[in-house]
């Protein structure tokens, strides 16, 4: 029986490579080509694609979403959804889940693959329910990773759970990259034969892998693979669409896809790809066998080095690599993807960076133990709990049953911000509070891609980023000082006095970031241990404890303020 492809190039190959960049305008003039080809589905939307829309390219989601289906009449439309987190970075209530999944099957979403970061199904199970009422196809999704944990009796198990909410086909999604041909094999015929439902093998090239992957999957019966054409392929992405076509040619498995038209439609992105050209990490392309060592999916590992030159720490790269698997571990063994691979990530950054393990939690750690974000796979140590959430016990029931409805009450708030053209402006406002209004203002612009050169990229030297933000120091005082080029010549804009740390009583930032809010005022007396500030720092918020009790004396900072670590925030006395 031939096996089925699913092309990705509309949204993982892009979100992979070129960190979701590629416009509706570069996808509109191939997509009656794309959809000849006989694809079992082309994935066009979700993931990180509604963000980055919005975000960078001002452009309305909804709007591509609509454009694209007018020109697929053969392939269903496929999009990737976060669960109970949607197409964002938290959970939702379920009247949200509800309306998203509505909207979004009535704009032309045909299957919707839903997954959880850590396979609860209770954070999938709402999705999933709504988008089967709604007539859709259902992909129920299997978060794949390794750990002594994650046996193929787990996944199996986890399948069936699926099957029995009535999902249509299983997806394996191993999104970093970690399947050996004879894991792939074993899986594939582990659910073929205890789970009646097609399977679709879903992997990122990361490891090296993934095309060997995909040919032992086929032959343990896999029914769909995910594939990216070759211009978008590899790396971080996945195997190149033309090479599984090809590899399957003349076997019992073959595809029955046309190579000249696969080669037609892969050379118009082939001049798409050089538009991105600057902003295309090379990171990104690379093999990374680390990616077994360390559990890192790509993406990650391109993140985790921005996260530590922001720190001004990329000395301590091969320390973070080495602590990330034992906080992995220490967490119960969650997949790395979003929004896990940043809660383990960060907290093995921290970690490194403070001296000291566990001494800095993000909130967002905290929450992860409290069970806000579903049950780990394995449960986490007495030990580590009470170092991370003290005697609060963490929750046992669905994460989102402590949710109130809140679609009436961001729908009014919307309302009266202006902001509602169409219904789905609603759900832009509910995922995106903060950059929504102006996006739905029309107050954003397109990003200049120009400007988001990667270093050493070939393009990157013609548009060199000028640091504008310096320390100065002028006999022991430190002045933060911001600078704009103007016409080539440099003046300065802003002079800010900082406090020193001779400062008596001086609380000090222990990272650079930026403060989110400042929870004290001038005179108030606070306990050690209370919380006198928080700063946002690698996405995740990071409370500053009081180091001794007593009495503000000074607040030196105010809410978005940028801090650098061993700034002085306040003092107490
Ligand atoms: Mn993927």
């Amino acid at each position: 029986m031939k096996v089925k492809i699913t092309e990705t190039i509309l949204r993982d190959a892009h979100q992979s490579l070129i960190a979701t960049r590629m416009r509706t305008r570069n996808m509109l003039p191939i997509v009656e080509k794309l959809d000849e080809i006989g694809y079992y589905s082309l994935e066009m939307w979700g993931g990180a694609t509604f963000d980055s829309s919005i975000r960078y390219l001002n452009e309305d989601p909804w709007e591509r979403l609509k454009e694209l289906k007018k020109h697929m009449v053969n392939t269903p439309a496929q999009m990737l959804l976060r669960g109970q987190n949607l197409v964002g970075y938290k959970h939702y209530s379920d009247d949200v889940v509800e309306k998203f999944v509505k909207k979004a099957h009535e704009n032309g979403i045909d299957i919707f693959r839903v997954f959880d970061a850590v396979n609860d199904i209770r954070n999938m199970e709402k999705a999933i329910t709504v988008a089967k009422k709604e007539g859709a196809h259902v992909q129920g999704t299997i978060s794949y990773t390794t750990s002594p944990v994650h046996t193929i009796e787990k996944y199996v198990e986890l399948a069936t759970e699926l099957a029995e909410l009535d999902c249509d086909s299983i997806c394996i999604k191993d999104m970093a990259g970690l399947i050996s041909p004879q894991d792939a094999y074993d899986l594939v015929k582990a659910l073929k034969s205890e789970v009646n439902l097609p399977v679709d093998l879903h992997c990122h090239c990361t490891s090296g892998m993934a095309p060997m992957s995909y040919t032992a999957a086929c032959r343990a019966g896999a029914d769909i693979l995910d594939t990216a054409l070759s211009p978008f392929a590899w790396g971080t992405s996945q195997p190149p669409t033309e090479s599984i076509v090809a590899a399957l040619a003349d076997t019992k498995r073959a595809t029955g896809l046309d190579m000249e038209l696969l080669a037609e439609v892969a050379n118009y992105f082939k001049d798409i790809k050089e538009q991105y050209r600057c902003i295309l990490n090379p990171i990104s392309e690379q093999i990374d066998t680390n990616v077994l060592r360390y559990q890192i999916p790509g993406g990650m590992l391109s993140n985790l080095v921005s996260q530590l030159k922001e720190q001004n720490a990329l000395d301590r790269y091969d320390d973070v690599l080495a602590e990330m698997p034992k906080v992995r571990a220490e967490l119960g063994y969650p997949p790395l993807v979003t929004p896990t691979s940043q809660i383990v990530g960060t907290q093995a950054v921290l970690n490194v960076l403070m001296g000291e393990r566990y001494k800095v939690i993000p909130k967002e750690v905290k929450d992860y133990v409290r069970g806000l974000y579903g049950r780990p796979p394995q449960n986490i140590s007495d030990e580590i709990i009470t170092k991370i959430i003290g005697d609060e016990k963490p929750i046992t029931c669905r994460p989102a049953d402590l949710l109130e409805p809140e679609y009436k009450k961001m729908k009014a708030e919307a309302e009266e911000l202006g902001l509602v053209k169409k219904e789905e402006d609603i759900l832009t406002y509910i995922l995106y509070p903060a950059i929504a209004p102006a996006f739905l203002k029309g107050e954003l612009e397109e990003e200049d891609i120009s400007t988001l050169a990667v270093e050493q990229s070939p393009c990157a030297s013609a548009n060199v980023a000028i640091p504008t933000d310096y320390k100065v120091e002028v006999d022991g005082e430190v002045y933060n000082v911001k600078v704009n080029p103007v016409g080539g010549s440099v003046t300065v804009t802003e002079v800010q006095e900082k406090a020193t740390s001779d400062v008596e009583g001086a609380v000090t930032s222990h990272m650079q970031g930026m403060v989110l809010s400042v929870n004290v005022n001038v005179g108030d007396v606070v306990s050690e241990g209370d919380s006198v500030c928080v700063i946002e720092a690698m996405k995740m918020e990071n409370a500053i404890h009081a180091p001794y009790s007593g009495t503000v004396k000074d607040i030196f900072i105010s809410e978005g303020d940028a801090v650098s670590s061993g700034d002085v925030i306040l003092s107490i006395n």
